[in-house]
């Protein structure tokens, strides 16, 4: 728990080291935009909701974590309230914990206010690694709250907690990579985890693709509820990235902060 904080850096830093690199040099799909001023945009979001989340701790007695903690102290949540064993209690939290996230994401799709915040995500005009970590501060600050209401709903241990922010980031740096993985292994890999080629249609232009696979570790609420499309229609190579947007406006910080409170 004492380096909490370096581990998950080191963690965080060595993946994007990793799935950067590969992107290099055996990229999946030609970029539409060129990289400098899209990576600016995300690594400057990033920057900023690192800010956002500092501030929350400032003003709330616990973020997450803490939450967690809290809850166990207080004896509050379900987890707390019954007895089963320590393994079975993680894998359980971290799979309801995936399920919440899941959730939050589908309805973040459905409430137009809402929608206006993640759209910022989903603006991006090519998808990598950076798109993993560009998304808008207030969209960041409302999942916080909601995690920390699901936190004390469900009460797991703050180690659950931990382990799933770190799978949760992993996962979807993975999944947003621009690489190919062999087909087989991609069929075997999405039985359980979402692929990039999954995820891929999650950010086509077509409503109706960018509408389903709203996971973002586990691939299995998807094919559960129903909202599961295994390929895009264009075709992984051509298939349209984005929204509406198709000029460069996505790849710009300030065009990007301000999106949520457009007319349109
Ligand atoms: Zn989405
Ligand atoms: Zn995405």
């Amino acid at each position: 728990m004492e380096h909490e904080a370096l581990i998950r850096l080191s963690i965080f830093l060595g993946l994007f080291t990793l799935f950067a690199s590969i992107e290099t040099w055996f990229p999946r799909r030609v970029r539409s935009l060129p990289r400098k001023s899209r990576w600016f945009t995300a690594w400057s979001l990033t920057l900023l909701n690192t800010l956002t989340l500092r501030m929350m701790a400032f003003v709330l007695p616990v973020l997450a974590v803490g939450a967690a903690a809290d809850a166990t102290h207080q004896g509050w949540g379900l987890l707390n309230l019954i007895t089963l064993p320590a393994w079975f209690e993680l894998i359980l939290a971290v799979l309801i914990l995936d399920f919440a996230i899941w959730l939050q994401h589908l309805i973040t799709h459905k409430v137009p206010l809402l929608w206006r915040l993640h759209r910022v995500h989903h603006a991006d005009r090519d998808i990598d690694v950076t798109t993993a970590i560009r998304f808008h501060p207030v969209e960041i600050a409302l999942s916080m709250l909601i995690k920390i209401a699901v936190v004390y709903a469900l009460g797991p241990t703050a180690i659950a907690v931990i382990i799933f922010e770190i799978m949760l980031n992993g996962t979807a740096m993975f999944n947003h990579a621009n690489m190919r993985l062999p087909a087989k292994v991609d069929q075997l890999v999405r039985m359980v985890l979402v692929t990039p080629d999954m995820h891929r249609v999650h950010h086509s232009v077509h409503r109706q693709e960018h509408d389903s696979n709203y996971g973002f570790a586990l691939s299995i609420w998807d094919r559960m509820f129903n909202t599961y499309i295994a390929q895009p229609k264009a075709g992984h190579d051509k298939m349209e990235i984005g929204l509406a947007w198709r000029d460069e406006r996505p790849a710009k910080l300030g065009w990007s902060l301000w999106l949520p409170f457009q007319k349109k």
